[in-house]
């Protein structure tokens, strides 16, 4: 089993990755790596500073202007198909280290390692075909064109819930438009990051292509955005840190893309299919332990099958089934962290002081043996109002509120009715109504009759607080690249030298 392949018999010290080698941090923090199913310290990762910042900012640039620079658009494709090749060979061990960095099933972590290899394949056959246009001008003397050139340093800042797997969002696009990469993961879950390193290795990347640095938010993150050597950051996480790493990024003109959090409405009619919508509320609160940006962490059911929907809810997760992540049957893990563990055990309380109806969960586990790790039972708050904080703060654990509604009009309100904006479910058995309220909506993904689904080919990102900038898709991987135009004057003539050419 790839738990044990990884299960240390001692703690490891992991060390930062940057051009090419691992090497120690010049800062001398260490930041505890925690097993959030049991509580026991596995391994240790450096809290990197301005210094280390500065080695793995400066290996980058080094790369981007040297080796990478030479490397040919097919040729950053065939590496980037090799680095494909590498993950699928460590899906395995890689979603082992994910599991013990973050608590989430393997099955979860295991089913996004098979996958990851995809958005570098995708990536790498889309390497060769970014280019600029010619553009016809008036005068038919000037020939015009644009060219696509890479940024830069591209920074990626991953949170702890899915690290490989978004971290592939950034870095399959950045890479194959031909920048180069500093990876700040999550102080949270960092260690499959740093494993991932060997894979670049594996796969013949020049060094400095990829770098990796660990260490807090206010720390290494913070000296990393806000670092002039940067080009562009790509931030996934929470709505305060976006905001703030925004700032900083574009107090020295970086661009930035934001992936921030979401309240996402999973709305069920009077003709929805009944077993697969709520198959879907679960799958979207409580898969993961409602650990997702994506959760759907509001119901919104039509009052006509409120209660039907209520009940099958109520008997299905009372048998869900807790236990270890490693564990084949278990269907929900631990809570990643403690901070996070408190923040959904003081929701839960805000949720019950506004009066919101508890019908399902609402403490921390009960069955015996998972004392020592972050357990919390899912919890479902019926009759909620969408005032309430539960129905309008992201939660990022396993708190289902569920709101009635009389009427597709209400359905809508509701639903927009939030800050976030990044996905919504609908369930219904009418094309109709389904593709109106799929405009209607004001979010960056919508599932119809199905939630939770993703793929590199597919454009993904929020409206409103949940974020700016897409990701995935073809167009994701202009992103990375900066437009530049091109006069050239056939016939060249002394006009007006005071004069605009216009
Ligand atoms: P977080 O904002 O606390 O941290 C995310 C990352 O940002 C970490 O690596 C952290 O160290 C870093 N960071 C924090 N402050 C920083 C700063 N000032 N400068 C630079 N870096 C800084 O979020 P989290 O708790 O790790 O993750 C949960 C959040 O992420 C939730 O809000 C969730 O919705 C969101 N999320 C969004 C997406 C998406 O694609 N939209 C995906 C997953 C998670």
């Amino acid at each position: 089993m790839p738990y044990t392949t990884v299960k240390p018999l001692e703690l490891v010290d992991y060390h930062l990755y940057i051009d090419g080698h691992f090497q120690h941090a010049q800062s001398d923090g260490r930041l505890p790596v925690i097993d959030p199913a049991t509580g026991e310290q596995w391994a240790t990762i450096a809290d990197a500073g301005a210094k280390d910042v500065e080695a793995a900012v400066f290996a980058a640039r080094a790369s981007f202007e040297g080796t990478w620079a030479k490397t040919t658009p097919a040729a950053r494709g065939r590496l980037l198909h090799r680095l494909a090749d590498a993950i699928e060979r460590h899906a395995d061990r890689l979603a082992g280290f994910e599991v013990r960095d973050n608590g989430k099933l393997l099955r979860e972590m295991l089913a996004q390692l098979k996958a990851v290899p995809n958005w570098y394949r995708y990536y790498a056959g889309l390497a060769d075909k970014v280019h600029g246009r010619t553009v016809p001008m008036e005068r038919p003397t000037l020939f015009n064109y644009t060219l696509r050139e890479p940024f830069g340093v591209v920074a990626c800042i991953t949170p702890w819930n899915s690290p490989l797997l978004l971290a592939g969002f950034t870095i399959a696009p950045a890479l194959a438009a031909g920048n180069t990469i500093v990876l700040k993961p999550s102080e949270h879950a960092s260690v499959s990051s740093l494993e991932f390193a060997r894979c670049f290795e594996e796969a013949g990347f020049p060094p400095g292509v990829f770098n990796v640095v660990t260490g807090g938010g206010a720390t290494a993150g913070s000296a990393l955005v806000g670092h002039r050597g940067v080009d562009r950051v790509v931030f996934t996480g929470s709505g305060n840190a976006g905001a703030r790493v925004a700032a900083n990024a574009v107090s020295h003109f970086a661009e930035v893309t934001l992936e921030l959090g979401g309240k996402s409405p999973n709305i069920i009619f009077e003709d929805a299919p009944l077993d697969a919508a709520v198959s879907g509320i679960l799958a979207g609160i409580f898969a993961a332990s409602g650990q997702t940006c994506i959760a759907g962490s509001r119901a919104l059911i039509h009052r006509s099958v409120y209660q039907e929907v209520l009940e099958r809810l109520r008997d299905r997760v009372g048998r869900i089934r807790l236990g270890p992540p490693m564990d084949a049957e278990t269907e929900m893990g631990p809570i990643a962290n403690q901070p996070q563990y408190q923040k959904v055990t003081s929701y839960v309380e805000a949720a019950k002081s506004e009066g919101a109806r508890l019908v399902a969960g609402g403490c921390p586990a009960r069955s015996a043996g998972l004392e020592k790790g972050l357990y919390y039972e899912p919890t479902v708050f019926a009759d909620v109002r969408n005032e309430m904080r539960i129905a309008r703060e992201e939660v990022f654990g396993p708190v289902l509120a569920l709101i009635p509604f009389e009427s597709e009009a209400e359905a809508l309100r509701v639903a927009n009715d939030t800050e976030f904006g990044l996905a919504a479910g609908i369930w219904t058995k009418d094309l109709g109504r389904a593709h109106r309220l799929s405009r209607a909506l004001r979010a960056g993904t919508v599932w119809v009759n199905t939630y939770r689904a993703l793929s590199p080919n597919m454009p993904f990102g929020g409206y409103k607080s949940s974020g700016i900038g897409r990701e995935n898709g073809a167009d994701a991987i202009h992103d990375f690249t900066r437009v530049k135009s091109v006069w050239v004057e056939t016939e060249p003539v002394a006009g007006d030298p005071f004069t605009i050419k216009l």
